[in-house]
């Protein structure tokens, strides 16, 4: 380094060495400045000024800043574009001679956020680590503003489908991954790499046996899982580099399974828009929009996580149900509870905060107004109902914490802790006596004049203030001779003398660092109430998982009501009877007074598979997704749209819909098609449920009906697989499988006329569709009659051809609009000279045409 640079300028490149890929924040007063080409992206992206300043002799280099009042903004701004930026603080005091001491106290990454502003209500902001090594993977997460911390551990042959799929559920802000792991695009949140040997296993192993004070990891069913304990010791490493204060919060790691729960791959995810839209991304018109009724954020957060992973145990599935039918038949009992708790605040995630050390008084009003309506909603919940009993025992009142807070902070505090007023009157001896003594201190100033004139006899006397002395008396030259001896001459004016006397001295010190003490009594005792919080933080977290609970139950009992749901009977048996069942989501959103049309899905014994025929927009799709949705509903414990059902625990949802929307780069549509297809087929058990929508749509006709055959038979055929299965389809051919194969059935979609126009009435009824129904909507939809009548041409020769090699573009959009032209008939109509005819010539050639059509 060379010589003449100014020390600051030293202090910066030694810190900024250590971050080398990150954004480095440097406080300088009230600016956080970045220097350098720090200093140009963050000028480029927060549209701030670039500037420069001298660092030695002649050299200036680049430098942007802003305020540190408005830092969230900026940050939020970087993290967003995918930097990290590093916070580089002044702590401590400045020394008499040199540099503040400075250090980097936190890196903000997209996984560590911890600002209230900054983060999403509705949902958790994970930190993932994966690990992955051949056909094992470890996958741990992390929400610091929650405390949440698990990991698990999957196996298989196609390791990378399932991480993608449990990615996806989690839905990370953040991945950490070894630099050496290879993951290609496709996975959720922005991708960390980190060095490779933050990973390793023995450095793993006992960070975490460090962080948990623990000699052996057994405890929390880690024995013999290398790939789980590497993902979570690499997440302990990165947050003690980057946000160390969130690891008090990390109290306890469970180790979860993915057979807890139903498995559900990327695509079905996004098919049944589980928790968001395909067409925009959006939570309204998801399932999660119709099933959330909840109050809190804390319960929001827990509703979106249920309907993520439904259950496959039916007990707790069950349990559930249970709840939510006790507030279904109180609906008096749920309005009220519900009513109570719109004002809770997100407990979790303000305890965190106390936890963490970065409460701040607003926070703990919070948290008394939380507290103070607890007993409220305990005693509600106290009324006789067996199935609320594990939910009330697990939401505590603590107050002893209410009454910390009752004597302990005022009514309305102030923001932070830079101001006073947080402290209320009475709880401190100390701090009383210092604010009252300031008080009286500055009463007797204001006094002084008064008093001094009184005294002195001196009428003219003055008391003043100014920077250089503080406070002073002036008396005029005329007077000089009357101030009594204790005054002590200070300053000589023209026209008078100013004087000050020891014990306005100390009153002055007393006003003057009366302010500096209070707050700094009030910021001692403000820390000693959170200590005392933080004693009992896990306590409240239990509670705030309580209400989390509490609330989605509600929730789930609110949409039950207001949507007309029933129970269904959910049973570990090999059924699916679906009563007058309604799509969920559709059935909210249908326009001007169309009533839904409910639809049975009862597979009677010895069927699997279900063939659905009918034209387009009759409601193939709509019923494909109801079913799912409602079996999906039914393992998360809510109640469904039906009349009735009875509901075997499912496994696995599989779902193979919309060829159209998912062109992924260099594949075919085709080609993805037959790649979920493939995973469908490999991972499908007697227990999956299978939703196959226009399967082989996206080739030839014929490639298409082939496909399609030979994958109906396959799941019909194989003992390992038979698993219940819909399948939407526009070919025909298919409904003669029911006649071959004992476990497939026909159904169909109705449509008819009404005054010239389609109608769907969208109920499904036993049996093959009409052979040419196609056509027939095709006519009732008003297009040209001998375009029709062409295309009954075409299909009686494609009949006829079947089984040779013929290849038909099942669009075929250039060739409809040439009909007219290529028809023989017409040709020959055209060329005919009419003028030059006999009638009998004419009949006889009417005959001729006639016998060849
Ligand atoms: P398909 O898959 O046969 O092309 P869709 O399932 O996409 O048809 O349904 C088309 C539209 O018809 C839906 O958007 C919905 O508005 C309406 N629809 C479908 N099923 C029903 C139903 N059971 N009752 C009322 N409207 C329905």
């Amino acid at each position: 380094m060379s010589e003449d640079v100014t020390p600051i300028r030293q202090q910066y490149l030694e810190i900024k060495r250590k971050y080398p890929h990150t954004i480095l924040f440097f406080r300088l007063g009230d600016f956080y400045e970045t220097f350098d080409q720090d200093a140009e992206i963050a000028s480029k992206e927060l549209d701030i000024v670039l500037t420069s300043r001298p660092v030695a002799r002649g050299v200036r280099v680049p430098m942007a800043g802003i305020p540190y009042h408005a830092v969230e903004n900026y940050l939020a701004r970087l993290i967003e574009k995918g930097y990290h930026v590093a916070i580089c603080e002044q702590v401590g005091d400045q020394p008499v001679k040199g540099l503040f001491p400075r250090e980097v106290v936190r890196v903000v990454t997209p996984g560590t956020l911890i600002e209230p502003t900054l983060l999403k209500g509705d949902r958790n902001n994970y930190l993932v680590s994966v690990v992955v090594e051949e056909t094992h993977a470890g996958i741990a997460y992390v929400d610091i503003s929650t405390g949440e911390y698990a990991v698990t551990e999957i196996t298989g042959t196609d390791i990378l489908s399932t991480l993608r799929a449990e990615l996806i559920r989690l839905n990370p802000a953040e991945i950490l991954i070894p630099d050496t792991l290879d993951l290609s695009n496709g996975f959720p949140g922005h991708l960390t790499r980190w060095a490779n040997w933050h990973f390793e296993p023995g450095r793993c192993h006992e960070a975490l046996l460090n962080h948990f004070q623990v000699a052996s990891l057994d405890g929390f069913g880690l024995r013999g899982m290398s790939r789980a304990i590497r993902a979570a010791g690499a997440l302990l490493q990165y947050l003690s580099e980057t946000q160390p204060s969130a690891l008090n919060l990390l109290t306890r790691l469970s180790t979860y399974s993915l057979s807890e729960f139903m498995v559900l791959d990327a695509a079905t995810r996004r098919n049944l828009e589980l928790t968001e839209t395909i067409r925009n991304g959006q939570v309204e018109g998801s399932l999660l929009s119709v099933l959330d009724y909840t109050v809190t954020p804390m319960g929001k957060r827990l509703l979106r996580q249920w309907v993520s992973k439904p259950l496959l145990d039916l007990k707790t599935i069950q349990q559930r149900q249970n709840v939510v039918e006790t507030f279904v038949q109180n609906g008096l009992l749920r309005a009220e509870l519900r009513a109570t708790m719109r004002s809770l605040a997100d407990l979790e995630r303000l305890v965190n905060r106390i936890i963490a050390g970065h409460a701040t008084p607003r926070d703990l009003v919070a948290l008394r107004a939380t507290l103070r309506t607890m007993p409220h909603l305990l005693q509600n919940l106290s009324i006789d109902y067996p199935a609320l009993q594990p939910i009330v025992a697990s939401i505590a009142t603590f107050p002893d914490i209410l009454d910390l807070l009752e004597r302990g902070i005022t009514d309305d505090p102030p923001a932070t802790l830079q101001n006073t007023g947080v402290i209320r009157a009475g709880y401190s001896a100390e701090l009383d006596h210092v604010i009252e003594a300031s008080r009286h201190a500055r009463e007797w100033i204001a006094n002084l004049e008064k008093v001094e004139r009184e005294r002195t006899g001196i009428k003219t006397l003055k008391v003043g203030y100014n920077k250089v002395f503080g406070y002073y008396i002036e008396v005029s030259r005329g007077n000089a001779h009357a101030v009594p001896p204790e005054y002590i001459r200070k300053q000589t004016l023209v026209n008078g003398e100013r004087f000050i006397t020891p014990e306005m001295k100390e009153y002055e010190s007393l006003v003057l660092n009366a302010e500096e003490r209070i707050r700094e009594l009030e910021t001692r005792l403000f820390r000693e109430i959170c200590e005392q919080i933080h004693q009992q933080g896990n306590a409240l977290l239990q509670t705030a998982r309580g209400l989390a609970e509490l609330d989605a139950l509600l929730s789930l009992a609110e949409a039950a009501a207001l949507n007309q749901y029933v129970r269904p009977e959910v049973v570990n048996e090999d059924v699916l009877e679906i009563h007058d069942g309604r799509h969920p989501v559709v059935e909210r959103y249908l326009s001007g007074g169309e009533r839904f049309v409910p639809n049975d899905a009862i597979f009677e014994p010895g069927e699997i598979v279900r063939i659905i025929t009918g034209p387009n927009m009759s409601g193939k799709s709509t019923f494909l997704r109801q079913t799912a949705l409602i079996v999906l509903m039914a393992q998360i414990g809510s109640f469904v749209p039906a009349s009735s059902a009875r509901i075997g625990v499912v496994d696995r949802i599989f779902t193979r819909i919309g060829a159209q929307d998912e062109i992924h780069a260099g594949q075919s549509t085709f080609m993805v098609e037959m790649i979920e297809m493939a995973n469908i087929l490999h991972h499908a058990t007697r227990r999956s449920l299978l939703i196959l929508d226009e399967i082989g749509r996206g080739t030839s006709t014929y490639d298409g009906v082939s496909i399609a055959w030979a994958v109906v038979e396959y799941i019909h055929n194989n003992p390992d697989l038979r698993a219940r299965t819909i399948f939407a389809t526009h070919y025909h051919e298919l409904t003669q499988l029911a006649e071959i194969l004992p476990g497939v059935r026909n159904y169909n979609v109705a449509v008819t006329e009404a005054d010239g126009k389609v109608v769907f009435l969208h109920k499904i009824t036993p049996g093959g569709a009409d052979r040419s129904y196609g056509i027939h909507v095709a006519q009732l939809a008003g297009l040209p009659k001998p375009l029709i009548q062409r295309a009954n041409e075409i299909l009686r020769e494609l009949e006829q051809s079947a089984g040779k090699a013929v290849r038909l573009d099942p669009i075929m959009p250039q060739q409809m609009a040439l009909f007219p032209e290529t028809n023989p008939l017409l040709e020959e109509l055209k060329r005919l000279d009419v003028n030059s005819l006999t009638p009998i010539e004419a009949i006889n050639k009417l005959y001729e045409w006639k016998k060849r059509f």
